[in-house]
């Protein structure tokens, strides 16, 4: 339920992303690329050719009043829906300036160019730090991206410069809005940052939150009993997943599952766009 291609910081290309889950073995992969839906016809179109289902998705890039990350899922939201479509074209926008500021700051003091970075950058995909970390492997500067998000890319390292992002709870309305299903992305993901108290849960549980992605690599196992308890006791569906990035993380499809039932929950709820079917 949650998977990237070369539309954003995956490596692979969305066709290849369903070639990729039918050879782990999945029968529905969700493609959610960061603030993009540009993958869809593609995925789409390599349903019926590998056999896999796709549920069509996003991942929102948020930011709290106190700057920290969230990300979320959003599962079969209309892509033209105007509100929704409009924080995400801005967040596309400030995505590029930041990593431009970022590059910067890191050509004082590693070989870099802006160039280097957008060598790794498909046509019109959603800019990330992955693409600067690609970079810094190709200069010699790290041996992978791993290597380059425990060091230099952090979100505690003095390069790393802040993109815009909407609030969490208004994301959450506008997914709704848009007909889709929102849910939160590896919630206590501490490794990455900082992670949000129970007023942001609060904040976004009353603007409609569907669900909670608990079983992913990043949230830590204490974190995953708190979540289990505020699922249970607020009727938010549990999703798992692998947040697939190709070669460009250790992550692997199918590490983490979803239940059939809890995709059938989320088809329900889904209004904007419908699964594709093999
Ligand atoms: P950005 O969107 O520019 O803030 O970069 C965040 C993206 O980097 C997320 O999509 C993560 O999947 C990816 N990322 C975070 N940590 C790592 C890591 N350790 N190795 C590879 N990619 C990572
Ligand atoms: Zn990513
Ligand atoms: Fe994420
Ligand atoms: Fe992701």
């Amino acid at each position: 339920m949650h998977a990237h291609s070369n539309v954003s910081d995956g490596t692979e290309k969305p066709a290849d992303v369903m070639a990729s889950a039918a050879r782990a073995h999945l029968d529905v992969v969700a493609l959610t690329d960061h603030d993009s839906t540009d993958g869809w016809a593609e995925a789409s179109a390599a349903a019926g050719r590998t056999g896999v289902a796709l549920v069509p998705g996003m991942e929102v890039s948020c930011r709290t009043s106190e700057g920290i990350s969230v990300h979320l899922l959003s599962y079969l939201h209309d892509p033209a829906h105007p509100g929704l479509l409009e924080e995400i074209t801005k967040a596309k926008q400030a995505r590029q300036t930041r990593a431009e500021r970022m590059v910067t700051l890191l050509a004082e003091d590693y070989p870099l160019t802006w160039d280097d970075v957008i060598h790794h950058v498909a046509p019109g995909a959603t800019l990330g730090r992955p693409h600067i970390a690609d970079a810094l492997v190709a200069a010699g500067v790290v041996e992978d991206r791993s290597e380059a998000f425990a060091s230099i890319l952090t979100s505690r390292s003095r390069y790393f410069i802040p993109h815009y992002a909407p609030h969490p709870a208004v994301a959450v309305e506008l997914i709704r809005a848009a007909g889709g299903v929102p849910v939160f992305a590896h919630p206590v993901a501490s490794s990455r940052g900082r992670i949000v108290g129970e007023r942001t849960y609060r904040d976004m549980i009353d603007a409609g939150l569907a669900g909670l992605e608990i079983e992913h690599r990043d949230n830590p196992e204490e974190g995953r009993d708190f979540l289990r308890r505020l699922a249970a006791d607020n009727g938010l569906l549990v999703t798992g997943s692998s947040d697939y990035h190709g070669t460009g993380k250790p992550n692997l499809l199918g590490e983490n599952l979803t239940a059939p039932e809890v995709l059938a929950r989320i088809e329900d709820l889904g209004t904007g766009t419908a699964v594709v079917r093999p």
